[in-house]
């Protein structure tokens, strides 16, 4: 996927999706971002599978490196679903045992923003309220970078909301701006953007139907994994061998527990007790080089497969 082009056609790249592997994967839309996009759940495998894994990225909007690496696993997967095995199952069998939902661009405006600067975004209000962000960073001292390298390097939504710092976690722990920013900004309350509001729900509709094992989010970068949040016992063995065999794939680190405050996997992790992990790709700081996209997909390629082989086999996770 051509990047830029592939950001600009995002919904018209879902639908071909759709209209190819109609038989394979699942689409919904989930919600809208505040200029209006779909943010997109395809689900590759059965959706009514006792077991269900979800797969996310583009949460920050300099991140979106990681929407081709989710989308190139999407078409690997379909391309070869009844053709390869993982660990001598057939993808086949084993997406029908436990769904992998996929969500490549949560935050697609900021992504927009990330690429386009503000002339990426439709609706002329949030454009201005975009460009009065800008100057209230100016001024409280948060960047000095001039206009456009300010932009690229955007993490949050376009109201200035950091979505990683907007899950009902360790709300008010969080040392939060106070005001919409490029990042680290949480919002007034947990869930309050409707990019969180659609992951939140669908994590928490599997989580009440008994079938959710898992939220992989993935992140830029440093070539790391996030999954200790202070898991104990009989769960921590479980998932520990889980994030050893990620970090073998992958050849990612394995860091130790570190603060997350209202993150989505402290969320998932803490108040779920669901397995969350992150996954910190690319080894340039974010927006990680294209250049670096080959490397990264080729590392991460098994993840999915390997997580579901993971629960299916963990029947009682
Ligand atoms: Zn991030």
């Amino acid at each position: 996927m051509i990047f830029d082009t592939g950001l600009r056609d995002y919904k018209s790249t879902i639908l071909h999706f759709i209209s190819r592997y109609s038989k394979i994967i699942t689409v919904n839309m989930l919600g809208r971002s505040h200029d209006g996009t779909g943010i997109y759940d395809i689900c590759l495998g059965k959706p009514t599978a006792r077991k269900q894994i979800v797969l996310h990225a583009g949460c920050h909007a300099r991140e979106s490196l990681n929407t081709c690496v989710l989308m190139d696993m999407l078409e690997y997967f379909c391309e070869n679903y009844t053709a390869c095995r993982y660990h001598g199952k057939r993808f086949m069998e084993l997406f029908e045992t436990c769904a992998v939902h996929f969500l490549p661009l949560l935050n697609p405006d900021g992504a927009m923003l990330s690429h386009f600067g503000p002339a990426g975004i439709q609706n002329e209000h949030l454009r201005t309220e975009i460009q009065k962000i800008f100057e209230s960073d100016l001024q409280a001292g948060y960047t000095a970078l001039e206009h456009n390298e300010y932009f690229r390097r955007w993490k949050a939504n376009a109201k200035g909301v950091d979505l990683n710092r907007n899950f009902d976690s360790a709300f008010g722990q969080y040392p939060s701006r106070s005001a919409p920013s490029c990042e680290n900004y949480k919002g007034i309350h947990p869930e309050s953007e409707p990019e969180s509001t659609a992951l939140a729900h669908l994590i928490a509709t599997l989580y009440r139907a008994g079938t959710l094992c898992a939220v992989l989010s993935y992140h830029s970068s440093g070539e790391e994994i996030y999954w200790d949040y202070g898991q104990t016992g009989k769960r921590r063995t479980m998932e520990s061998t889980l994030v050893r065999e990620l970090s073998a794939l992958t050849g990612y680190r394995l860091l130790p527990e570190a603060p997350d405050e209202a993150g989505c996997s402290d969320w998932v992790s803490r108040r779920l007790g669901v397995f969350a992990c992150t996954i910190e790709t690319g080894k340039h700081s974010a927006p990680v080089p294209e250049e670096e996209l080959p490397e990264i997909t080729a590392r991460n390629m098994l993840v999915p497969c390997a997580a579901a082989d993971f629960f299916v086999n963990h029947t009682e996770a």
